[in-house]
């Protein structure tokens, strides 16, 4: 049995403090009662420590949006794995809006290494892959997840893959209000990600590694993708901006008790 796992992507929103907070004040209580689920919060960089913070007398965790692979030096901007470890125990990875030429351009080249970064420094990382419209319209889904699940997971231990969260976001059901048919989810769940993991670390990493689907999640369709048996979870991104985040993520638990 895998245990479910609800991540909120609050992208580059609720960065303040004091809306970070309010916001955080408002659902801490009644999120952190629903203890069937890991529930982690990723906030923007400037608030990780005061969410943190508000979380910690509670069962919630907390996770960054995104890191640099190298440990320290002349990046800019960049945050490493090291920097992240005391604060939060996971990092969102390869989210497509920083893959995409409208973001920052990143590779499977970096995500990988970002990946073992930050298993090296005890940190969860929320592996992000998916496929955009042409791809589906194409039929070619399947082989573009696999192989991005194959670079980033290149040369990992057994124990280290079996450590990871992976999130299928495919590219056109992110903030589209168009999410995936859950059935449709789960076969690329079952074919382009648990099927190459079994074939390189084996059968029982492939059946242990945790899925989330990620793209245009709400209260209202969640139950239907925990209710597939490859969906361990959902990596959310504006529905987990609404104080009802905490009824989505309620329902994702009640659906996983009883499939
Ligand atoms: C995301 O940002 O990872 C995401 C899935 O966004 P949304 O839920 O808004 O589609």
């Amino acid at each position: 049995m895998r245990r479910p796992i609800l991540a909120a992507n609050w992208k580059m929103n609720l960065g303040r403090t004091d809306e970070a907070l309010a916001f955080v004040r408002r659902i801490r209580y009644p999120l952190s009662e629903i203890e069937a689920a890991d529930r982690v919060l990723c906030p923007p960089f400037t608030v990780l420590a005061s969410v943190a913070e508000a979380l910690a007398p509670t069962s919630i965790t907390v996770g960054a949006q995104n890191m640099h692979f190298e440990e320290k030096g002349a990046h800019t901007g960049e945050v490493s794995a090291g920097m992240l470890a005391g604060l939060c125990r996971f990092v969102i990875l390869g989210h497509s809006e920083r893959r995409a030429a409208g973001g920052v351009h990143e590779t499977d080249a970096a995500i990988h290494r970002k990946v073992q970064a930050a298993l090296a420094k005890g940190l969860i990382p929320i592996v992000c892959v998916g496929e955009n419209l042409a791809q589906m319209e194409a039929g070619e889904t399947q082989a573009w997840v696999s192989g991005q699940v194959a670079s980033a997971f290149e040369g990992l231990s057994a124990a280290h893959a079996a450590g990871c969260v992976i999130a299928y976001e495919p590219i056109w059901a992110i903030g589209t209000g168009r999410a995936a048919t859950p059935a449709d989810a789960n076969r690329v769940i079952a074919l382009a990600i648990r099927g190459p993991l079994a074939e390189r670390f084996g059968e029982d990493v492939a059946q242990g590694v945790r899925v989330q689907y990620g793209g245009s999640v709400t209260v209202d369709n969640i139950a239907e993708f925990m209710a597939m048996p490859e969906i361990d979870g959902a990596l959310v991104g504006g529905a987990s901006l609404k104080p009802d985040y905490v009824d989505l993520v309620r329902r994702a638990a009640e659906a996983a008790g009883s499939r």
